[in-house]
């Protein structure tokens, strides 16, 4: 078996391992080899649906040493005011240029594609089959804890009956208009997506049914805006939130006050949603959303023959000439956590809540601090991925404490503010802090701070 040796070996070169690389190329001088099943760098965003866009702004997504996009703020749509999301085409097009143009041009990179990691640092080329030793000096970098089921690649839970046509969004621009009715299948963001598809392309309402088996709670894209355009709107939500989760007396109570703030919103306000996945939507993305009427509430899809529909609640007739388009893959299959660092392995997951890629980045300064595991595992407590509302409060308390934790530390807190993708930390470092106003908002955080952080420990262990 042929072998070569590296510092670091990086299993995925998904948007987690690209953060992690490009950011310990810039903090260290180590020799860092990627490995990937597919053929390019980017992950899942490589056979994403043609109309994904970023839900949230592309000035703190990717890599830290390559900007993605301009940060200008959409004039026209449906993201009107806010800064603009790239799409996934463009999202693709610039992980294949950190790739060629910043990793591989250091010269301490090598990539292999279509080569799946075997374990213990084998690895088999998937062409040729032949395998070959990576033999790692340093650690070995699991970028796939986070790796994104998605609808044209992953394995349908559902029966599809012959003659039914069933289709990712990844079709829907070449299939749709075959068919007089459409039936979006999952009430996450692809179905929020592909439904705004269809209503922006000129589908009537009520040729739209969505079968939604838990409603979602969604986050209002106002009060993701990194600039210090949007301080007081931005801040202003941070103070409402810390006043919500000091003051709720349950799980219901806090998703009642987010949504009385304006911070989350629901389908319909006499369905409470079972599930927060941090869907993110503007005001006028919800009120496309809320155009469909045809609703069914009757959990998961199990079977769709011709005629009719069976759910795990239930079954509804089908409507004839129906196109189903299936968006059930469940973006993260995880909802647990490991520990980061650990021998000779990191276990890349994020630190920060919703921030896969400022957080693999993080991690890559972390690995540099000449410190013991122990340490680094104190500034990085695995934050997992949110299903409930109770399990967004127990990712709240651990990002609170890696905040925390990264406030104490000058060599980390000094990192983040020179970090691109720190989108939270930049409205606050470039707003005006001689203004009273803001005055008045910074001190209205530190007093809530630390009953907030108290109150959501109960909630978290209720
Ligand atoms: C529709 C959509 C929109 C999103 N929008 C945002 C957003 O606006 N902002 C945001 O912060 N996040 C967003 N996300 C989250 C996003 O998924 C993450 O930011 C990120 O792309 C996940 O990257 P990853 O590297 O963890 O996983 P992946 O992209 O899944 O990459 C993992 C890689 O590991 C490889 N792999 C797995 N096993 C092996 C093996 N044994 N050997 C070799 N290779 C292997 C796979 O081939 C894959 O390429 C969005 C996600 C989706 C699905």
């Amino acid at each position: 078996m042929d072998s070569f040796e590296t510092d670091y070996l990086v299993v995925g070169a998904g948007a987690t391992g690209l953060a992690f690389a490009d950011a310990l190329l810039s903090t260290s001088d180590a020799h860092v080899t990627l490995v990937d099943r597919r053929d390019k760098p980017g992950g899942h965003w490589n056979d994403a649906y043609p109309f994904v866009r970023l839900h949230q702004p592309s000035s703190y997504y990717g890599v830290p040493s390559q900007s993605l996009g301009h940060a200008r703020v959409d004039q026209c749509g449906l993201n009107k005011g806010f800064e603009e999301l790239a799409s996934g085409q463009e999202v693709a097009a610039y992980f294949h240029a950190v790739m060629r143009d910043r990793l591989l041009a250091s010269g301490r990179v090598r990539f292999l594609p279509m080569t799946e990691h075997l374990g213990d640092g084998d690895v088999r080329q998937l062409l040729s089959n032949k395998t070959t030793r990576i033999n790692v000096r340093r650690r070995l970098v699991d970028a796939r804890v986070c790796e994104n089921g998605i609808p044209l690649t992953h394995h349908r839970k559902f029966q599809v009956a012959d003659g039914v046509a069933c289709i990712p969004p990844n079709f829907l621009q070449h299939r749709a208009h075959e068919h007089g009715n459409f039936t979006i299948l999952g009430a996450g963001k692809t179905a929020m997506d592909s439904v705004i598809w269809l209503l922006e392309n000129g589908a009537d309402p009520a040729q739209i049914r969505w079968v939604v088996p838990r409603d979602p709670w969604m986050i209002n894209r106002a009060f993701s805006q990194p600039s210090a355009a949007f301080f007081h709107q931005n801040y202003g939500g941070t103070v409402r939130q810390m006043e919500a989760l000091k003051e709720a007396a349950s799980i219901d109570d806090l998703a009642d006050r987010m949504e009385s703030a304006g911070l989350w919103m629901r389908l319909d306000p006499a369905v409470r949603p079972g599930i927060m996945h941090g869907a993110t939507v503007s005001l006028p993305e919800l009120a496309r959303l809320r155009e469909v009427r045809d609703i069914i509430r009757m959990g998961h899809v199990e079977t769709i023959e011709p005629d009719r529909l069976g759910l795990v609640d239930g079954s509804c007739r089908a409507k004839v000439d129906t196109l189903y388009v299936d968006c059930t893959a469940r973006a993260l299959g995880h909802t647990g956590t490991w520990p980061i660092f650990n021998d000779d392995r990191i276990a890349l997951q994020m630190i920060r809540i919703y921030q896969p890629t400022f957080s693999a980045a993080l991690l890559a300064k972390i690995e540099t601090l000449s410190d013991s595991d122990k340490v680094k595992n104190a500034l990085a407590t695995p934050i997992p991925m949110t299903d409930t509302v109770q399990s967004w409060v127990v990712s709240q308390v651990a990002h609170a404490k890696n905040q925390f934790a990264w406030s104490q530390n000058p060599e980390i807190k000094s990192w983040i503010q020179t970090c691109r993708l720190d989108g939270f930390g930049r409205a606050a470092r470039d707003v005006d802090r001689s203004d009273p106003e803001v005055q008045a908002v910074f001190a209205r955080l530190k007093d809530m701070w630390v009953p907030a952080f108290a109150n959501m420990q109960a909630l978290a262990a209720a």
